[in-house]
């Protein structure tokens, strides 16, 4: 299966095993995401070092992806990991860490008490959960549980209707970038950005650490986020539509509005957008989703996003790899419902270079002629993304002999990146562009494909022609 939009799958305790992490590359992960808020360094270096074997094993360039925690507060740990609190109790939420049980449990930022203040309504596990503030004491704070339900370790923490004083950039978030730096990761996620500094804080780290390959992506998960979206696109690779904290954040019920407009907005700036969280929720427990799962993945295929993203049903559920086929099996089925034709007739070119013209008219071909590939030689990457943003109806096979640009390119809609040795020659560029094709799509005698790039290759920083061939 060939699909065109990229899956993101976050990598926990259920899909750690190099055996497990082989079958989501072989199944269709385009990048294995870590999420800091939960993984320690030693997981995150086992499996970036497993992913990075099994891309030379089979051949592939799975990127990786950062995710970090940005300024968040979580719940501590409870005795047997989870505990259980009834509607009408008394409990105590303490700033020093202690071991949590039905009574109590501690949060790992002390600031919450000066924070909040009688009658606020803190909320947990991305507001499954309420409690009422009814008292402080000088190291805890005394509420009243609003909702019946069972808290685990490190869940996320916020204040309805509250912003916290919590520091924009944290110790931890800045060692993790360093980290991800070190390991060679292709993205990072910046957790609750919410305005255009917030990215160039990481930027400016990135900067300062020579790293000009990472690709930054922005997690929209507040209200303030939301409103700010113009500024925070500018300086970004890419968007997350976060929607377990946007929801939380937001009223619920905003979360379809808010995706489209995120995605529609993505698109005219030229960057890739991932709506993530709860698309199969119901996998984490049963190996079939429910109607609205399926609905809520094809809508997001339909909305126009480049990829979609699996949270706790690939890290701590029972079916990861059942839940990554069935995505799979809903994202082909979506994209065949994708009106190409009419998407690159509305598609205005946002800018009047030669290689977003050619871009245009490739796709536009593509659709017409009913090619099967483009076939996209690249170092930099800018002509398959160009691409990516008209929607081709056709896989762009882009090949590189640069394996960051091949690695930036996994979140890019339809683009299928591949590594190949450095060549100089441009008719041998070309031979093995084919070649590679024919061995990730079945063709037919008198299938088209379109062959788009920069000559001479290396020496044009644009993309200067377009050829199309019948086979
Ligand atoms: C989200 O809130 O939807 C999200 C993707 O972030 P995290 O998994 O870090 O909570």
């Amino acid at each position: 299966m060939l699909n065109k939009t990229k899956v993101v799958v976050t990598i926990g305790p259920a899909t750690m095993e190099k055996e497990q992490i082989k079958r989501l590359m072989v199944g269709g992960m385009d990048v294995a995401r870590l999420n800091m808020s939960h993984a320690n360094y030693n997981f995150c270096k086992d499996v970036i070092e497993k992913i990075q074997e099994l891309n030379e094993e089979l051949h592939l360039s799975i990127a990786t992806m950062i995710d970090l925690m940005g300024p968040e507060v979580r719940t501590g740990k409870f005795a047997n990991g989870e505990a259980y609190f009834r509607k009408g109790d008394k409990i105590r939420i303490y700033m020093d860490d202690i071991t949590g049980d039905s009574t109590k449990f501690s949060v790992n930022y002390s600031g919450l008490i000066k924070d909040v203040s009688y009658n606020n309504i803190i909320k947990v596990k991305d507001g499954m959960m309420s409690f009422l503030v009814i008292d402080k004491k000088d190291d805890c704070i005394i509420c009243e549980v609003l909702t019946d339900g069972t808290i685990e370790n490190n869940q996320t923490v916020s204040v309805e209707g509250i912003k916290l004083n919590l520091p924009k950039m944290n110790n931890k978030d800045e060692t993790d970038i360093i980290f991800a730096h070190k390991m060679n990761v292709d993205f990072l996620a910046l957790s609750y950005v919410c305005t255009q500094e917030d990215v160039l804080a990481v930027s400016d780290i990135l900067i300062g650490l020579k790293n000009d390959h990472i690709g930054i992506i922005s997690k929209i998960e507040t209200e303030e986020g939301v409103n700010n979206l113009d500024e925070i696109i500018r300086v970004s690779d890419g968007i997350m539509v976060a929607r377990g904290d946007l929801g939380v954040d937001i009223p619920i019920e905003r979360i379809p509005g808010v995706q489209k407009k995120i995605i529609e907005k993505c698109h005219k700036a030229g960057i890739v957008s991932i709506v993530a969280t709860e698309l199969l929720s119901s996998m984490e427990k049963t190996v079939r989703p429910t109607r609205a799962e399926v609905s809520d993945v094809a809508n997001a295929v339909l909305d126009g996003a480049d990829a979609v993203m699996l949270s706790n049903e690939t890290t701590v559920g029972k079916y990861p790899i059942e839940t990554l086929g069935m995505m799979e099996k809903i994202i082909n089925s979506a994209e065949k419902d994708i009106d190409y034709l009419e998407f690159i007739k509305n598609k205005e070119s946002n800018t009047m270079d030669i290689t977003s013209m050619i871009s245009h008219s490739v796709v536009e071909c593509a659709s017409k002629l009913n090619c099967c590939a483009i076939i996209a030689p690249t170092m930099s990457g800018y002509t398959a993304r160009k691409m990516s943003n008209c929607r081709p109806s056709c896989p762009v096979i882009a090949v590189s002999p640069n394996e960051s640009t091949v690695k930036s390119l996994q979140l890019h809609f339809a683009v299928n990146p591949v590594l190949i040795n450095d060549l100089k020659d441009f008719d041998k560029i070309i031979e093995v562009s084919k070649k590679v094709t024919f061995e990730l799509i079945s063709t037919q005698p008198g299938d088209r494909i379109i062959i788009t790039g920069g000559y001479p290759f290396k020496a044009v920083k644009s993309t200067n022609f377009m050829k199309i061939e019948e086979l």
